[in-house]
């Protein structure tokens, strides 16, 4: 067996030991005589798996009491629908900001559901810089202010919290949850998909704060109902169960390495071999604003595209998959989630470098 360097945007890259144990479990959960996956949700066995997860979840992120945790499915495109169904009906109206697709997507499925105020654009630095908020034109009645906190295909990312007053902070972690430490209490609610830094794609986390419950629009959908799931403890309807299962193996192996302020610095160290190249490169280039560059997706493009397939198949020989840029941007993509060691970062680099010498 041989593993690869998986440079994937999502699904993405998981902790060995997490699979390992996965798999060892995979027939015989604990002498139960049965896989995760083919247990009762509402057994004993699979509500201890999701109570640990949840308080490992919590601990991690230092979730205060005042917020419901949600285990839900649909993904972070389908939270583009479920949060404005439940959180726009206060006031009608929410205001969004727009980093990068992932941002313009979720204002445009808004809209469905109430008024889309667009508070801020990065549109004039073609979208390689989050815009400072002194430029932010915020609406006092919105029901919510919206955020990406990190562009996956733009690898642009906020390394600040917006000052939203008395109006809630909604944000899409998907692709850096988990990865750094963040205040919970300064948002009114987070959600994330789990394949970027957290388990199996079908699993939704959703953090919100107690009281944005309850105003969900009379066509939510009951299972997308904020307020019926934190009642049921996630289970309204049947969990992504063994997508939980893996995502608490994930909880405690991030615990295991010392938690988020230790992700962080990991997540920093290798960020920085990758930026700190491309910096003195003239054959790559990185477009992105020093202090909005994301720690988590590192687009770069070579500045001769026509060395693209050739770029893209040497790594691939050396065992470094997935590099190829998102299809609407092109160029090349190298996501370095949690789960990517350092010594991944750094043959990744060597390797441009070598390329660069034999083709610059
Ligand atoms: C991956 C991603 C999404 C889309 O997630 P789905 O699981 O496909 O719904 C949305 N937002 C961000 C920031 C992402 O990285």
């Amino acid at each position: 067996m041989s593993r690869v360097f998986n440079f994937s945007a999502g699904p993405a890259v998981l902790p060995e030991p997490v699979l390992r144990q996965a798999a060892d479990e995979m027939l015989d959960w604990q002498g139960t005589g049965m896989s995760v996956m083919e247990m009762s949700h509402r057994g004993k066995e699979f509500i201890s798996i999701h109570a640990e997860a949840e308080a490992n979840f919590r601990e991690l992120m230092d979730i205060p009491s005042s917020y419901k945790v949600l285990f839900m499915q649909g993904g972070a495109i389908g939270e583009n629908a479920i949060v404005p169904m439940n959180l726009i009906g206060r006031t009608g109206r929410a205001d969004y900001v727009l980093t990068g697709d992932w941002s313009k997507k979720s204002a445009k499925e808004a809209a469905t559901y109430g008024q889309v105020h667009v508070a801020a654009t990065a549109a004039a630095s073609k979208f390689t810089a989050v815009p400072s908020q002194s430029e932010w034109k915020l609406d006092p009645g919105a029901a919510y202010v919206h955020i990406c906190s990190n562009e996956t295909i733009g690898g642009v990312q906020f390394h600040w919290t917006p000052d939203t007053g008395s109006v809630p902070l909604v944000a899409d972690m998907s692709s850096d949850i988990l990865s750094r430490r963040i205040d919970v209490r300064k948002y009114g609610l987070i959600y994330a998909g789990a394949q970027k830094n957290m388990g199996p794609s079908g699993l939704t986390m959703v953090i919100v704060r107690e009281d944005l419950l309850g105003h969900a629009l009379a066509i939510t959908p009951s299972a997308f109902n904020y307020q019926l799931q934190a009642e049921a403890d996630s289970m309204y309807n049947t969990p992504p169960t063994y997508a939980i299962y893996v995502a608490g193996l994930v909880f405690r192996h991030v615990k295991k390495m010392g938690g988020l302020a230790a992700m962080e610095a990991h997540n920093l160290a290798k960020a920085n071999v990758l930026y700190d190249f491309l910096e003195t490169s003239s054959f790559y280039r990185n477009p992105i604003a020093k202090e909005d560059r994301s720690l988590m997706n590192v687009p770069f493009w070579l500045n001769d595209e026509s060395h693209n397939d050739a770029f893209l198949k040497g790594a691939e020989q050396r065992g470094m998959l997935q590099l190829k840029g998102h299809r609407s941007v092109g160029g090349m993509r190298a996501s370095i989630y949690n789960a990517m060691p350092i010594e991944g970062v750094q043959a990744l680099v060597q390797y441009m470098k070598e390329f660069e010498s034999r083709h610059g």
